[in-house]
C-alpha cells in the first residue's frame, strides 16, 4: 500500500508516536498548526471515515481526548480543536482517515475562517430535513 500513514503505522517511515494499540495509532503532525497537533489513525487502511469499522472509530473518539488533554496540558493550551476533514473537496489531502488533535489557546492566532449561511425560507429547511430523515432511516447511504 503506497499510502504515508500506512507506512507510519509499519514504521517504514519514522514519526513520534504518542500512542498506539490494536487498532488506533497517534503521533505528532509534521507541520503543526500549534505545537503539540497530532493525528489519531485507524491502524487498517481507510481513506474514508464511513468505511471505518465502528470498533476503531470508537476508540479514536476514545483515545483522542486523553491525548488532547495530555498535549493541552504540556504546551500549555486552553482547549483543543478535534478535526477530520473527510475528501479531497473537504481538504482531505492524506487519504488514510485521521483525525486532528490542535491544541489551542486565545493567543495563537489561528482562525478556521467558519462562515454561517441561512435557508432561503422554513419549506426549504424543512424539506431538506425531510429527506435526510427519511435516507437514514431506510439506510439509504
Ligand atoms: P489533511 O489535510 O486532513 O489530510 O491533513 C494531513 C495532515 O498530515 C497534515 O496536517 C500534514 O502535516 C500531516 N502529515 C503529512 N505527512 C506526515 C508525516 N509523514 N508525518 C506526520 N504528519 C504528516
Ligand atoms: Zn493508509
Amino acid at each position: 500500500m503506497n499510502c504515508i500513514f500506512c507506512k507510519i503505522i509499519s514504521e517504514e517511515l519514522p514519526s513520534h508516536k504518542l500512542y498506539k494499540d490494536d487498532l488506533v495509532t497517534c503521533f505528532l503532525d509534521i507541520a503543526p498548526i500549534n505545537l503539540g497537533h497530532a493525528l489519531v489513525i485507524p491502524n487498517e487502511h481507510h481513506a474514508s471515515i464511513t468505511t471505518v469499522p465502528s470498533e476503531i472509530l470508537s476508540r479514536m473518539m476514545v483515545v483522542a481526548p486523553t491525548i488532547a488533554q495530555a498535549i493541552a496540558r504540556e504546551v500549555d493550551a486552553d482547549g483543543f480543536n478535534l478535526h477530520l476533514s473527510n475528501g479531497q473537496c473537504a481538504g482531505q489531502i492524506v487519504l488514510h482517515s485521521h483525525l486532528h488533535i490542535i491544541p489551542r489557546s486565545p493567543t495563537d492566532g489561528f482562525s478556521w475562517g467558519w462562515r454561517s449561511t441561512e435557508y432561503e425560507n422554513e419549506n426549504v429547511k424543512q424539506e431538506l430535513f425531510n429527506k435526510i430523515s427519511i435516507r437514514l432511516k431506510n439506510k439509504n447511504l
